[in-house]
C-alpha cells in the first residue's frame, strides 16, 4: 500500500533471531520491479557510504533524505551493482523509519520516491512514523502469540510424558498393595489392614489424577475413542451414586436420586459413567454438607438428561463461562483441592456424544449441571 499510495517503492526489513537485518518484504509501484528492490535489499552495507537503512537500524531514529541528488547519491553508491540498482530505481526522496518496541528496533521501512511521483514532506514523515508504530505492535503481538503457543505445547507434550511416567509405578504400587493384603495373616494382618486400606485409598486418588492427566493429553492430541455399547442411564447412575455413597457421607451431603424406570441407549459406559463421577464428586465437594438431588429422563423420544444439583457455594456469573475449560477453576485452592480438568474432560465427553453440558448456579445457593444426550452416539467420534 505505501509503494502503491505514497512512494514509488518500499522495503521492509526485519532484525532476523542472529541480529542481522533481513529484508523480509519488498514493492514497487510498477510491480515487475519488485525484483530490483529486494536485490538492493540483498547488497551488504559498505562502511563509509550512506545508508538510511542501516543509520536508522544503528540509531532507531528516522532518517529522511527529502532531496537525493546526484552527490547524495554517489555518497549512498556501494559498489557497481548497487549503481546500477540504484539508476533503475533513481530514487529522489528517501525516508527510512524504525519499528521500534520497549527501546529495541525490530526493523526499519524505507520508502522511496522517483519521478514522476512526488517527493516525500515532513508530513510523509509523520504518516509513516505511525505506520511503523503499528507494524511493531502487530509483530509484538503475533511474536507474543508464537511464545504462548509454543509454552502451551511445551506444556501439553510435559503432562503427556508426566502422566505416563507416573502411571507404570502406581500401577506396580497397586499390585504391590494386592499381594501385601492376601500375605498379611493374624494378628499382623488385623494391624497391618487398616493402614493398607488408607494407603489402598491414597493411591486410588493419585492414580484418579494422573487418568485426569492422561485423558487431557490425549484429549489435546485427539486420541481418545467412544466405544458405545447397550447402557441404561438410569442403572448408570444409580451405580454411580451407589459407588461415591462413602464420599458423599463423608461430605456430609444426603444424596436422592430420581429416575423414573428403564432410560435405554447407547453409549461409552466407561466415558458416561466418567461424567457422572465427576459431577457427582464436584457436587459432594462443593455442596457444603447440603442435599444433593440426582434426576435422570428422557427428553423426547431421541434425547436423555441427567442433572445433579447441589445447594452448596454456587459459582459467580463471571466464572461461568470458564469453568469446563482446561485448569480453570473458581475457588481457592487452600480451601479446595482439584486440578480444574473434571469439567473439562466431561464437557469433551459430552460434545463427543453429541450432546451438551449446562450449568446454572447462583453464589451461595447451589448448582445444577445438566447434560443432554442423544440415545445413540457415533462409533467413533472426531477428537
Ligand atoms: P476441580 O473440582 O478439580 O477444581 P472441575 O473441572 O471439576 O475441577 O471444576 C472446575 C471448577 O468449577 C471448580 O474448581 C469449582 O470452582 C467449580 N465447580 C464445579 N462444580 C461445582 C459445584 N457443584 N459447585 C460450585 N462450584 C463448582
Amino acid at each position: 500500500m505505501a509503494a502503491r499510495n505514497v512512494a514509488t517503492y518500499c522495503l521492509v526489513e526485519l532484525m532476523g533471531a542472529d541480529g542481522v537485518p533481513r529484508g523480509v518484504a519488498a514493492s514497487h509501484r510498477e510491480p515487475e520491479r519488485d525484483g530490483a528492490v529486494l536485490a538492493s535489499l540483498s547488497l551488504p552495507w559498505v562502511d563509509g557510504t550512506l545508508h538510511p537503512a542501516r543509520e536508522c537500524f544503528l540509531s532507531g531514529e528516522t532518517r529522511f533524505l527529502p532531496e537525493v541528488g546526484p552527490e547524495l547519491r554517489e555518497r549512498m553508491c556501494q559498489g557497481p551493482e548497487h549503481r546500477a540498482l540504484l539508476e533503475a530505481l533513481n530514487p529522489h526522496s528517501l525516508l527510512a523509519v524504525a519499528v521500534r518496541m520497549r527501546g529495541r528496533t525490530l526493523g526499519v521501512i524505507t520508502l522511496g520516491t522517483a519521478a514522476p511521483c512526488r517527493r516525500l514532506v515532513t508530513a510523509d514523515v509523520a504518516m509513516a512514523e505511525e505506520l511503523a508504530r503499528r507494524v511493531a505492535v502487530a509483530l509484538e503481538n503475533a511474536s507474543l502469540y508464537r511464545d504462548a503457543q509454543a509454552a502451551v505445547r511445551l506444556r501439553d507434550e510435559f503432562l503427556s510424558v508426566a502422566s505416563h511416567e507416573l502411571k507404570t509405578p502406581l500401577t506396580s504400587l497397586k499390585l504391590q498393595h494386592g499381594l501385601i493384603d492376601r500375605a498379611a495373616l493374624g494378628d499382623v494382618g488385623d494391624k497391618v489392614r487398616p493402614r493398607l486400606a488408607t494407603a489402598v485409598r491414597q493411591v486410588q486418588r493419585l492414580s484418579a489424577l494422573v487418568d485426569s492427566l492422561l485423558d487431557v493429553s490425549r484429549m489435546s492430541l485427539g486420541r481418545l475413542k467412544l466405544e458405545p455399547s447397550d447402557v441404561d442411564l438410569g442403572q448408570a447412575v444409580r451405580d454411580a451414586v451407589d459407588r461415591m455413597e462413602e464420599v458423599f457421607s463423608l461430605a456430609g451431603c444426603p444424596v436422592r436420586v430420581e429416575v423414573p424406570g428403564p432410560l435405554p441407549g447407547k453409549w461409552d459406559s466407561l466415558r458416561l459413567d466418567q461424567v457422572l463421577v465427576n459431577l457427582l464428586t464436584n457436587a459432594a465437594k462443593y455442596g457444603a454438607g447440603r442435599p444433593v438431588l440426582v434426576e435422570a429422563a428422557f427428553e423426547g423420544e431421541e434425547m436423555v438428561r441427567v442433572s445433579v444439583r447441589d445447594e452448596g457455594i454456587g459459582i459467580a456469573a463471571e466464572d461461568l463461562p470458564r469453568l469446563f475449560g482446561r485448569f480453570e477453576r473458581a475457588v481457592s485452592d487452600r480451601h479446595y483441592g482439584g486440578l480444574g480438568l473434571g469439567l473439562y474432560i466431561s464437557r469433551q465427553i459430552v460434545d463427543a456424544m453429541g450432546g451438551r453440558i449446562e450449568v446454572e448456579s447462583r453464589p451461595g445457593l447451589g448448582s445444577i449441571f445438566t447434560v443432554r444426550l442423544p440415545r445413540s452416539t457415533a462409533q467413533c467420534a472426531p477428537w
